[in-house]
């Protein structure tokens, strides 16, 4: 099953749901940044969600999800575009917990207690950030509270990473229900009553469920309209054109120092991993231009 995101909406637009799945690009980014079960099930969660919260966003619009706690695991950060690529890192991916007391990997323990900070980026000049407290640091709550509390649309999101015991990934996926003002009461029992009787999403994804199926299991018995579906893919847009503009914007005396001292630049991107090296010609050659 490919990993993708499929949006719909029910009951004349008052519900709009939006799941995915993203089991292939979650281990990607496992495999990336070398990340112990902990922190892979984290980042795969943010990294869910902002793909997300991509809804509603047009043409260049892009999602940033910070979430920044004082747990060991450190910040987890993810970007996400409309084009459905995502890319994220988890500032100590070799966080090392004892399952919590549901038997579940520890994401809550391993982020802590701290703040979760969401940037909608529309294409305008300055970016929208809005941030709340963490609830409980396990990623889904905390979003559905951003949701209430600064949208005020009451949401329901569920994100899940089951990861086997050779530190890959068996699945992975979330979903983001919304309910707008004047939802009938007992649409939103009907959709608390579904959900009560699911499986977890990361088992409903291993039992090979997309993201279609999802939307069909947490909506059952209200009539959906399905939009759209696409891939979703882990894309970093870093390159060595990037690279070296970031060398640039070091200035001539730190690249001097680096050539005096190293012979070469070694840069790594923190989103991907990709180690950029360039050689002493090369950086004489951005010297020059500066
Ligand atoms: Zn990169």
């Amino acid at each position: 099953m490919w990993d993708s995101i499929v949006r719909a909406t029910a009951l004349n637009n008052t519900i709009r749901v939006s799941a995915v799945v993203t089991t292939k690009l979650t281990n990607e980014a496992s495999l990336r940044h070398q990340t112990f079960p902990v922190a892979t099930a984290a980042l795969g969660r943010v990294m869910s969600a902002a793909l997300l919260l991509t809804w509603g966003l047009k043409g260049e619009g892009a999602i940033t999800v910070r979430v920044f706690g004082d747990g060991p695991l450190g910040g987890i950060i993810a970007d996400a575009n409309t084009e459905g690529e995502v890319r994220g890192y988890v500032q100590n991916p070799h966080v090392d917990l004892p399952l919590n007391n549901r038997g579940k990997l520890d994401v809550g323990g391993g982020v802590g207690g701290g703040n979760l900070y969401i940037t909608k980026d529309i294409g305008l000049k300055e970016a929208y950030t809005g941030s709340i407290p963490l609830v409980s640091g396990e990623i889904g709550e905390d979003i559905a509270s951003y949701l209430t509390r600064s949208e005020q649309i009451p949401s329901l999101v569920s994100l899940g990473v089951l990861v086997n015991p050779d530190f890959s990934v068996e699945a992975s996926g979330g979903i983001i229900i919304q309910v707008l003002p004047d939802t009938p009461e007992e649409v939103l029992e009907k959709i608390e009553e579904n959900t009560a009787k699911l499986k977890p999403i990361s088992t409903l994804v291993k039992e090979g469920n997309g993201p279609k199926e999802l939307i069909a299991l947490y909506l059952q018995g209200i009539d959906i309209n399905y939009l759209e579906e696409k891939p979703v893919n882990f894309r970093c847009k870093c390159s060595e054109d990037r690279i070296k503009n970031i060398l640039v914007s070091l200035g001539k005396e730190e690249l001097k120092d680096m050539i005096k001292k190293e012979g070469k630049g070694e840069i790594t991107c923190h989103f991907c991993n990709e180690i950029y090296t360039l050689s002493k010609t090369e950086l004489e050659d951005i010297l020059e231009n500066i």
